[in-house]
């Protein structure tokens, strides 16, 4: 009988399998369905539930979006994180944006001038993985009539300034434009892992457990043992031969720091580098009259134009956000001309009324930043995220808004900021906290995912990847999914 914080596992209980997967979000469904096609035997663990459509609604209710996410706020209530704990984790509430990394987000170097991705992960060589992942999940660029009239006043706002903006890619098929991306799309037209990847590890075996909270994982008898809870709270436990981690940047880096102790010591750099993916989001307030009408909600929760007019100057790329009325409604907007906070009371009421209709646009910049937040353990051994405004953080931010003014002042537009002068913003595209990397002395992870001096013990998700991606990270998270079953397969046979 083994105890751990005050759960029971008892030995004779564990179930034997090829392969334990913790998460069943890009970075585990992936694998799964690889190494079940290798017939190898395959567990999944996901602590969220398998919503059925019908119990997907059109709702912003945070009661509501904590069944399907999970929110995380840092200890000084500066910045805050939001991540999928669903059966299919991201792909289910994201907003599908699916993108490419481009090459020199690849050739991204750390502060000692070492590039941070693995010799020969470059753009060329994750292609293929790219293009294995668009396939399978019918990711395709946008149509013309498919760009939601928000996208369309975002490329007027950019031709003004005679700069241009394409559409982006998505996994979308006869979408219907209602505009709940991330409420979970109930009409099946956002092609989730819960479509493809999923159903098909489960036709070759895979099994598939919902409501499963993995708790620590320990070496035992040449493998890897996983005490989990499952739905009804008991304790259980799962051997594999292979354990691949793969729960989101942030709790993989917490499943890791409560195993440190059973592991046997993990590298210093274990829920370090905690990257944003250099996030930065505004509103352009626009004139009135100037543009045509639109309204800011209707369509897809990414209202699919992307700029990479500033990617060459400043290594950043930047796509039309939208915005239900209940986040805006939550969002400290401030007009950057000493009006001050806006979020509350009966100013921010008038305000909001006026302009979300037709007035309001918003921006999202995705750019390369070094990851200086950290993922944590509290005394209970649940996260706990540190994302400190760092001066390199500031100045970041401070070109971005820039390059946002500038394209207000160009079109008689004024920015809206979403967030506290001097505070981070945090987001949902973590990253980085089990960075891959060729030196174990720099991460905790090598080039195939697999952790430094723990043979057999992976991470295949959001915080393998050593560094930002310029764009919405889930193209290249699966990509690398991808790439890291196949090292997986090849080096466990
Ligand atoms: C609202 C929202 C919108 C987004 N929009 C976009 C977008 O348009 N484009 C884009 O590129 N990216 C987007 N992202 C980010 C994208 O979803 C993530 O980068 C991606 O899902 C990361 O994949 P992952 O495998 O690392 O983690 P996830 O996909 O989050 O999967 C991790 C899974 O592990 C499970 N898990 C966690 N802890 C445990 C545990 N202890 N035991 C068992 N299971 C566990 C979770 O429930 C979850 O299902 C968005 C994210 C959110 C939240
Ligand atoms: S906008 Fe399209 S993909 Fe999004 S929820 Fe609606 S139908 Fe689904």
């Amino acid at each position: 009988m083994t105890r751990r914080r005050g759960l029971c596992y008892s030995a004779w209980a564990v179930e034997r399998f090829d392969a334990v997967v913790i998460g069943s979000g890009f970075g585990g469904a992936i694998p799964a369905l690889r190494l079940a096609e290798a017939q190898r035997k395959v567990l999944v663990l996901e602590k969220g539930r398998r919503p059925a459509p019908r119990e997907l609604r059109f709702s912003w209710d945070p009661r509501y979006l904590q069944t399907l996410q999970r929110f995380y706020l840092t200890d000084d209530y500066l910045a805050f994180f939001q991540s999928a704990m669903t059966m299919g984790g991201g792909s289910v509430v994201y907003a599908g944006a699916m993108l490419r990394a481009p090459s020199e987000a690849f050739d991204f170097q750390d502060r000692d001038g070492q590039r941070l991705w693995p010799k020969g992960v470059d753009r060329a060589a994750m292609d293929p993985y790219y293009a294995k992942v668009e396939e399978a999940m019918q990711v395709r660029q946008a149509r013309w009539d498919e760009v939601p009239k928000a996208g369309g006043v975002f490329a007027m706002l950019l031709s003004n300034l005679g700069l241009s903006c394409d559409r982006g890619r998505f996994p979308f098929v006869g979408c219907l434009q209602c505009g709940f991306c991330e409420a979970g799309c109930q009409f099946g037209r956002n092609q989730t892992l819960l479509r493809n990847y999923i159903p098909a590890a489960e036709q070759l075996g895979a099994q598939f457990r919902a409501g499963a909270d993995a708790r620590s994982i320990e070496p035992y008898d040449g493998g890897y043992r996983v005490l989990y809870r499952d739905a009804m709270g008991a304790a259980r436990e799962a051997w594999g031969k292979v354990a691949v981690v793969a729960a989101g940047a942030i709790e993989s880096a917490a499943l890791l720091l409560r195993s440190a102790q059973a592991l046997g010591g993990v590298s210093l750099h274990l829920g370090k580098h905690l990257s944003n993916n250099g996030d930065v989001a505004w509103y352009w307030m626009l004139p009135e009259g100037k543009f045509p009408p639109f309204e800011l909600w209707r369509g897809r929760n990414n209202a699919v134009m992307i700029t990479y007019a500033f990617w060459r100057e400043h290594r950043l790329t930047i796509h039309t956000g939208c915005g239900p009325p209940a986040l805006i409604g939550a969002l400290d907007i401030r007009r950057e001309a000493g009006a001050g906070s806006l979020a509350f009371g009966l100013e921010h009421k008038r305000l909001m009324s006026a302009l979300y209709r037709g007035r309001m646009v918003g921006g999202i910049a995705i750019g390369l930043v070094h990851g200086d937040g950290e993922v944590q353990i509290d005394s209970r051994g649940n996260p706990k995220v540190l994302f400190p405004m760092t001066p390199e953080l500031s100045a970041y931010t401070g070109r971005v808004m820039g390059v946002a003014r500038s394209i207000a002042e160009a079109n008689g537009a004024e920015v809206l900021a979403v967030v506290r002068e001097g505070a981070p913003l945090g987001g949902a595209h973590q990253l980085s906290t089990c960075r891959m990397g060729d030196d174990p002395a720099r991460s905790v992870v090598d080039a195939g995912g697999e952790v430094n001096g723990r043979p057999g013990l992976f991470v295949s998700d959001a915080g393998a990847l050593p560094g930002g991606t310029g764009v919405n990270p889930a193209l290249t998270v699966a990509a690398n999914a991808e790439r890291i079953a196949e090292q997986i397969i090849a080096r466990h046979p």
